[in-house]
């Protein structure tokens, strides 16, 4: 593997390396998919709010009877913010997202129509929706080729190292300079997951690992 020193920090891959590493995940994985539940955009927004700092399983388990009986910001509203902390219980800062997630589903019905807007901006401007929560949503509910980057991505972009960085803004414009155009709309999901089952924090599963012979991590453990 030919490799490139970025101008100061560690070795990164050159373009071929890169394509080829995307080009398995694919092979690997046509398709891949979020875990979070969802039935529309705005469940699948208020899905991702609840999302931080929780595991999606977690997440999952409380939404699930919720967005049965509730699946738009109106119903939200209807439903009351304590009720709400109450369906959400269990999953850790409960109390702060019940109040943005009502306080979200206000906003859209008063600034937008109730419909989950579209641009990044936009997002962003919705109590408790940072970057990621953004991203997210853009990639997933609309297509977008957005790069969401989570505790499991970060890691793994600077294990490879793919696309190193020392906060996730930088990992994410490192991966939108490098990753292939074909690949971009689910290179979030193919390094997230690869973070969540095989190159996972403590101990990397490298002898399962369908790149470890690309892959220039110091500690990896073949
Ligand atoms: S070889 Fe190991 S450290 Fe490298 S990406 Fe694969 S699992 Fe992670």
């Amino acid at each position: 593997m030919r490799t490139r020193r970025a101008r100061k920090g560690p070795v990164v891959p050159d373009a071929a390396t890169v394509a080829e590493i995307f080009r398995r995940f694919h092979a690997a994985n046509p398709e891949p998919k979020g875990e979070l539940e969802y039935v529309n955009p705005y469940t699948l927004l208020v899905a991702v709010v609840l999302s931080a700092q929780a595991t999606d399983a977690g997440v999952n388990k409380a939404t699930r009877p919720l967005f049965a009986v509730v699946d738009t910001p109106q119903k939200m509203l209807a439903f009351g913010e304590e009720r709400l902390r109450d369906a959400i219980k269990t999953i850790g800062l409960y109390r702060n997202k019940a109040k943005n997630v009502i306080a979200l589903s206000q906003q859209l019905i008063e600034r937008f129509g109730g419909e989950v807007p579209r641009t990044r901006e936009e997002l962003e401007s919705l109590p408790g929706v940072g970057r990621k929560t953004a991203n997210v949503v853009l990639n997933i509910a609309f297509g977008a080729p957005t790069i969401a980057v989570d505790t499991h991505l970060f890691r793994v972009a600077n294990r490879i190292p793919l696309a190193p960085g020392k906060t996730p803004l930088a990992v994410e414009l490192g991966l939108e300079k490098i990753v292939p155009e074909p690949y971009r709309r689910h290179a979030h999901h193919w390094l997230i997951l690869h973070g969540r089952y095989v190159c996972k924090a403590r101990k990397p599963d490298c002898g399962r690992c369908i790149i470890n012979d690309l892959c220039r991590y110091e500690a990896k453990t073949i």
